[in-house]
Formats: C-alpha cells, structure tokens, sequence
C-alpha cells in the first residue's frame, strides 16, 4: 500500500473539510422525525450538517450564518482552509497543557497543569464511569487512511481524472447525483477491511471492557470501531457507515446489504437499484443529507448522564457533533486531545474553557496537544493500563493475521 500516513488526517475530516464548504450547505434535509435537541427553530435544515468557523462553538449561530446560502460554486474549495485550524505539520510533541488560571477561579481540578492527574484519579477512583467518548479523523490518523486531497497518493491521480470541481464535492449529494463514479471509486480504495485500527481505537475498546464506556460518538466513516470489536450497541456513527446502503430514489429507498454494496464497488460497477434504477449508496451523511436518528435517538440520555467527556482528533467544526461537548452539565469534566486547540469558547458556555477566561464559571476543560494515539498511550500508562492496551491490540492483530501491518 502507498498511503502516505502523514497526509491522512481523515478519512472523516473529509467531512469536516468537505463541509468547511459548509459555506454552500444546502438548506434540504432528510431524517424526518428526528429532532435535534439543540433546536430552538425547529427549522428542518437543522438536522442536516453544517461547519462553524472555528472561533463559533454555537450550534445556532452556524445556521444563521449558513442557513441563506444555496448552491454551489466551484471555486468555493479555494483558500478554505483559511478560516479553519487544521493542522497539517508533523506531528507537534505531546503536551499535557498547563494552564495558569486566573486568581480566585475555581476548579474541578486540584491544582493547576495536573487536570490530567486529576481525570486518572476520577477513572481509578470510579468517580468517572459513563464516559462518553467524541471521535474525529484524528484517531484514525495512524491506521493509514490515505488523503484524497493529498498529490502523494496515487488515489489523487485517480480522481483527477475525474476532473472534480473541489475534491470535497465527492461528499456532496447534488454532485453525487450528477456524477457518482468519484465516489465509488474512492468508496473502494477507503473500503472498511483494508485498514487496521489505532491505539486510540482500541484504548476506547479498553474502556468498553470496563464498563466505563457510555457511548463512542464518531464522526468517522472508516467502521474501525467496528473493526476493533467495538458493541456496536456503544457506537454511534455521527456521519453514518458503509454498514447500510440505501437507493437514493426519493420514493424508493430501498435498502440494499453491504455485501451486495461491496461487490458492486470492487467489481467497479455503479451500484443500481433493482426496482428504480436510481443510485444505491451506502448510508454515509453527504452535504445536504441529515444525520442518522440515531444519532439524535441517544444524545439526551447520553449526555444527561455523562460523567467523564473525551474528545479526540477532531477540529470541532460540523455542526451539530461539535456543540455536543456543551451538552453536559457543567460540572462534567471535558478532556480535548488534539494537535490544536479547539472548540473555544467565544462566550460563557459555548465551549471548552482551557484557561479559566469565563468569569464565574467552574473550570472543568483538559488539554493534551498532541497526536491522538500517543495520548492514548500515555492515559493508558497513568491509569496501569499499558499491557491491556498492548494486549487488546496485539490480540486483533493475531486474529486477523496482520502482524506485519504493527506500528
Ligand atoms: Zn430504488
């Protein structure tokens, strides 16, 4: 394989990116019946996903701000990483973040800069036991996933030749409609099955194992959750998965198996309906599609009683995953491990508060720069997990006879 790892942010920050382009989000929705609990509007685009500039954590906010604007330009990929933090150096060195909190703040944590001591105190101590888990493309950064967008990998030259307007609109429904094959011909490549999972994958399997997972909320539609044995039950794919595929023909819907998905896809045929010869997809959330019920079915209770909040290798900016992590209470505390800084609050309540700016509020937001797995590793250290983690993995890799594909 020729994946360039350092190119990979994501296989789902195809999402972020590609909805960066957010700037054209479509106002159409679908996922009836599911509402979303944020919703003051109680308009019907607000289902669908959407990006924030990064200096917005508010949900409302980023549909005034998109909610006008209907269709698509070509030239809208230009300089679009611009207004957004995504990092793209190599990896910066970990960083457990130190903050110097203004006098009189007062704290979750005990003391200053030992926020992270203080959330491996609350997991041994079993203070932390429904913890709920907020994924980006970050943790699957070292499983291989090649960059689309990335020159280095031949998968660029392939869809080159597709003459796409912006590489994102593969993940736009109206382009779909028009022009399918990029996408299937990038569905193939990233198929789930090709890609081993991380040690962030399989630390959140760790918590699973110890019953202190409440749920795994992922933006990611690379199923490596799944793949690293995951109870699906426990997961929650935010932006769907190639585990279902549906007919796109509005008034047929039909739903098609994986299996029937995938052999078409590496057959490299265009999947059709067999009763309206529309388009069959798997159910992946496009631009101007709405997010699975699911997703919305099990927020509330969720984060009602979430104890513990992680969030991992995101850069915060579709909506409505990013104004999760101002759903629960505000003594919950909220650990951010990221190569950046994210989902800062512009306001009281809007965000994380790494510093303690918000006057009157309790501190409660952990930081760790860094890459997603050596994170992962490090918790796993300072919680006496370290041969758990080794062996969860270790484990997987015997089973599926990849041991050549260690890290
Ligand atoms: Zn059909």
């Amino acid at each position: 394989m020729v994946f360039n790892s350092n190119a990979v942010d994501e296989l789902t920050k195809k999402l972020e990116d590609a909805l960066r382009l957010g700037e054209f989000q479509e106002s159409k929705s679908v996922g009836e019946g599911s509402t979303h609990p944020h919703s003051d509007t109680g308009n019907a685009a607000d289902n669908s996903v959407a990006v924030v500039p990064a200096s917005s954590g508010d949900h409302e906010s980023a549909q005034e701000e998109f909610s006008d604007v209907e269709s698509f330009s070509s030239s809208s990929g230009e300089d679009s990483d611009d207004d957004i933090t995504i990092y793209r150096g190599p990896p910066p060195p970990l960083t457990v973040y130190r903050p110097f909190l203004p006098e009189g703040t007062k704290s979750l944590f005990p003391s200053e800069g030992l926020s992270l001591d203080a959330i491996v105190d609350m997991i041994k101590s079993g203070t932390a036991r429904n913890i709920i888990v907020m994924a980006g493309a970050g943790i699957s950064t070292d499983a291989g996933i090649p960059d689309f967008r990335s020159p280095e990998t031949g998968l660029y030259d392939n869809l080159q030749s597709y003459k796409l307007p912006y590489p994102e609109a593969i993940f736009s429904i109206d382009y779909f409609r028009r022009q399918p094959k990029p996408f299937y011909v990038l569905a193939k490549e990233l198929y789930p099955g090709q890609f081993v999972p991380t040690k962030s994958h399989f630390f959140v399997k760790l918590l699973e194992k110890k019953g202190l997972l409440q749920r795994h909320y992922t933006q990611n539609i690379d199923c490596l959750e799944r793949v690293a044995g995951i109870d699906p039950e426990l997961i929650v794919e935010a932006h769907g998965s190639f585990h279902t595929a549906h007919c796109i023909g509005r008034k047929c819907l039909k739903e098609y198996s994986q299996a029937w998905v995938k052999k078409k896809i590496f057959q490299d045929e265009i999947p059709r309906c067999s009763v309206c010869n529309s388009l069959v997809k798997p159910d992946i959330t496009f631009f101007g599609e709405g997010l699975p019920p699911r997703f919305f079915e099990l927020l509330e209770n969720d984060f009602g009683s979430c104890d513990l909040l992680v969030v991992m290798g995101t850069s915060l900016l579709v909506q409505p995953f990013a104004s999760l992590i101002n759903d629960v209470a505000d003594s919950v505390p909220r650990l951010l491990i990221n190569r950046v800084r994210v989902g800062e609050a512009s306001a009281p309540g809007t965000g994380f508060d790494f510093d303690g700016k918000h006057v009157g509020r309790t501190h409660r937001d952990a930081l760790v720069l860094g890459d997603c797995d050596a994170a992962c590793v490090l918790l796993a250290e300072r919680l006496g997990w370290t041969d758990e983690l080794a062996e969860l993995r270790s484990a997987f890799l015997e089973e599926t006879n990849c041991l050549g594909q260690d890290q």
